[in-house]
């Protein structure tokens, strides 16, 4: 198959052409804007994008003998899924590559928040070794409330029962075996912004979830709480943020995803706020992690080879 992998870290490229080594593949390292994929996708059988190359409508469409997009990331809302369907060309994901790995990137968030860690290192660095200043909190005890029960919600779960926290939950879908076992509790979206003290987002972009955090939801939540985003920029309004900080009811924002993040600037509204910690769309990103992407990756060609197609997304 030829095979255009867009977005691959110069580290990752030898492991590429080893596993896919009976392909014919093409790997780029950057971030093609929309006419330069429809360039490089051009001869491509299989595209295999990661999180910002957009495969949309016009790139689907510029490469003619295009049979499979098989995106290396969970969420797939960088690809035209429903008109790649219309044209008959099935889409993949990775699926479970992270949820371990992102779910505790959400806790290292949290953590540094709670504990107040960026700042004093900052202090630290700049040769003051003072705890004046840094007083935190405790994790036990306190209510996390989990939005997206899924894959990588249920793992912060995990990882909130290991603090001893309580753990409250919103999804759409109420997992009851995953309840019963982890002994957390299912609330409305209205009661979890009322009762947590840290909120931890684990959901898909889509429509139904654009800005599901707003200003209305800031107003509902408790004064102090902590936000925390490893799913999707969007998911969060940037505004609402700002305002939750004006207002004194945010304590805090730790962000993994904010909206527009690849034309974040030094003077991003969020950067002037002290309880704020941006990571730059790291959570995903571990070794292990990687490597179970291209192995996922690779399952998902050969099954598609093989007429057995698997990690088929909708
Ligand atoms: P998942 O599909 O296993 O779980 C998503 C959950 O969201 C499901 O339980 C679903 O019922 C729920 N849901 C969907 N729409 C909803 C709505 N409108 N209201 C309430 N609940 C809703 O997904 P996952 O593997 O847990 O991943 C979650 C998201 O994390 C992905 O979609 C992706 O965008 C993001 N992600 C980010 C990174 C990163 O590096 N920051 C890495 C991997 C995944």
């Amino acid at each position: 198959m030829r095979i255009v992998f867009l977005e691959v870290e110069p580290v990752d490229e030898q492991s590429v052409y080893e596993m896919f080594s009976g392909h014919d593949v093409t790997v780029y390292h950057e971030i093609f804007d929309i006419p330069k994929l429809r360039e490089v996708c051009a001869d491509a059988e299989v595209i295999s994008p990661f999180i910002y190359s957009k495969i949309d409508r016009s790139v689907i469409d510029a490469a003619p003998d295009l049979k499979l997009i098989t995106t290396r990331s969970t969420g797939f809302d960088h690809v035209d899924t429903k008109y790649a369907a219309e044209k008959g060309i099935p889409v993949c994901n990775v699926p479970q590559y992270g949820m371990n790995t992102v779910a505790e990137h959400a806790f290292a968030l949290i953590l540094d928040i709670i504990r107040k860690l960026s700042p004093s290192w900052d202090t630290v660095k700049a040769g003051k070794f003072s705890y004046e200043g840094f007083r935190g909190r405790d994790m036990k005890g306190k209510t996390i409330g989990v939005i997206g029960t899924g894959r990588i919600g249920l793992h912060a779960v995990r990882i909130a029962n290991g603090f001893e926290m309580d753990v409250i939950a919103y999804d759409v879908y109420h997992n009851e075996p995953a309840r019963a076992e982890l002994g957390f509790e299912y609330v409305e979206l209205d009661e979890l912004m009322e009762r947590s003290d840290i909120i931890t987002i684990h959901l898909p972009l889509l429509e139904s979830t654009f800005h599901l955090i707003n200003r209305e939801r800031i107003d509902q939540a408790k004064k102090g709480v902590i936000i925390v985003n490893t799913a999707r920029g969007p998911i969060v309004d940037t505004d609402a943020i700002v305002y939750g900080f004006e207002k004194g009811i945010l304590g805090g924002a730790g962000l993994d995803v904010v909206e527009d993040e690849l034309s974040l600037t030094t003077d991003h509204p969020l950067l002037g706020f002290e309880n704020v910690v941006i990571s730059p769309h790291t959570a995903f990103y571990t070794d292990e992690a990687m490597l179970r992407i291209l192995g996922t990756t690779l399952d998902n060609v050969n099954g598609f080879i093989d007429g057995t197609p698997v990690n088929l997304v909708e």
